[in-house]
């Protein structure tokens, strides 16, 4: 790891091992130094299993989240939603703070509600002072979980004392490490992020289904896209329409990638947050709905979120 303080730290935990968590703790547990050591825990025992094999010597499993907290001094979860962070920080069975935590630093990268990260770190900041919250949302998806090349939306200030350690450690994991402005923000930005990627990702199907109906090539459009003032990533790089980008989800049957499901859930969490703040999205409510009817319809369930030209195609058949 790239800095002293890092390498100060000798035990480190990980909580919630499924398509995200399981690389990213893969690759932590491949760049810690010989003295260094990873304790992980996940209700599938299976998952637990492949991360301790994937470095005997350097992870070992752990029984419940508390066992985790207890051992390591270093301890990031990776869970799916705003309940499941309550369930494994305060409310659950053998829940991380019923662990001894003072001194130690706790890192949550699930993208959750900004309230549920508040409440998760006024609990620890009222039993335990001395321990350092941090909400770290990521995005790359699960490739970028595989390749370490994810992004962190961290929610701390540039001039926290504890960034260069946490730029170490999140470093052995991703590629970019963002401060963003002070707790809760990480997780804001997150979402705001999510929103736009998801509009994005309805407009882009929608430009596409519209062309090809009027006859244009859709190798056609995509150049015309990335060309154009209409040029997004989405497009680029993750190209709902089948055949034209090899890598992506799309061409692959919709397999891997973003779940529509998590679309769905980011999307929404993205439209409370701006209702809570008094702003007034035009586009997030019909963005919702269409998110909503399309994670509802079985053919797409389970499917990257990018299968939304699926819908949007289907719609128009269905004329
Ligand atoms: P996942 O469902 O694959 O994994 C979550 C893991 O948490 C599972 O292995 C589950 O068993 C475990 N878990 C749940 N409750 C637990 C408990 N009480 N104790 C211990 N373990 C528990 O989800 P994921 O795709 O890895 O996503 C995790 C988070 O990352 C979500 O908030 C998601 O929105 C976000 N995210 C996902 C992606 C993606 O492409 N999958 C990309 C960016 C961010």
């Amino acid at each position: 790891m790239a800095t002293d303080s890092s390498k100060d730290i000798k035990t480190f935990g990980f909580i919630g091992l499924g398509l995200m968590g399981k690389p990213m703790s893969i690759n932590l547990a491949s760049k810690l130094e010989a003295d260094q050591h990873l304790f992980v825990y996940d209700l599938v025992e299976s998952a637990v299993s492949e991360v301790c094999e994937s470095a005997p010597d350097r992870v070992s499993p752990c029984q419940s989240a508390q066992d985790v907290a207890n051992k390591a001094d270093f301890i990031i979860t990776m869970l799916p939603e705003g309940k499941h962070v309550k369930i494994v920080y305060i409310d659950g069975p053998q829940n991380i703070c019923s662990a001894q935590l003072d001194g130690k630093t706790l890192v949550d990268c699930s993208t959750i509600d900004a309230a549920t990260t508040l409440s998760v770190k006024d609990h620890l900041g009222q039993h335990f002072p001395q321990t350092s919250f941090y909400d770290a949302p990521v995005s790359g998806g699960t490739l970028g979980a595989i390749k370490a090349t994810i992004a962190f939306f961290l929610g701390c200030h540039e001039d926290d004392p504890n960034l260069p350690t946490l730029k170490a450690i999140l470093g052995t994991m991703g590629k970019e490490i963002i401060p963003c402005g002070g707790p809760s923000l990480g997780i804001v930005s997150k979402l705001c992020n999510n929103y736009l990627s998801g509009t994005i990702t309805i407009a882009c199907s929608e430009a596409f289904d519209m062309g090809i109906r009027a006859g244009v090539d859709p190798q056609v459009l995509y150049k015309v896209f990335s060309a154009g003032t209409g040029q997004n990533t989405i497009s680029d790089k993750w190209c709902p329409v089948p055949g034209i980008v090899p890598e992506a989800p799309s061409s692959k049957g919709y397999k891997g990638g973003f779940k529509i499901q998590l679309m769905l859930k980011d999307y929404g969490l993205a439209a409370s947050m701006a209702e809570s703040l008094g702003s007034k999205p035009v586009l997030g409510k019909a963005g919702l709905e269409a998110w909503k009817d399309a994670s509802g319809d079985s053919r797409f369930y389970d499917l990257d979120s990018r299968v939304m030209y699926q819908y949007v195609k289907a719609r128009g058949d269905a004329e």
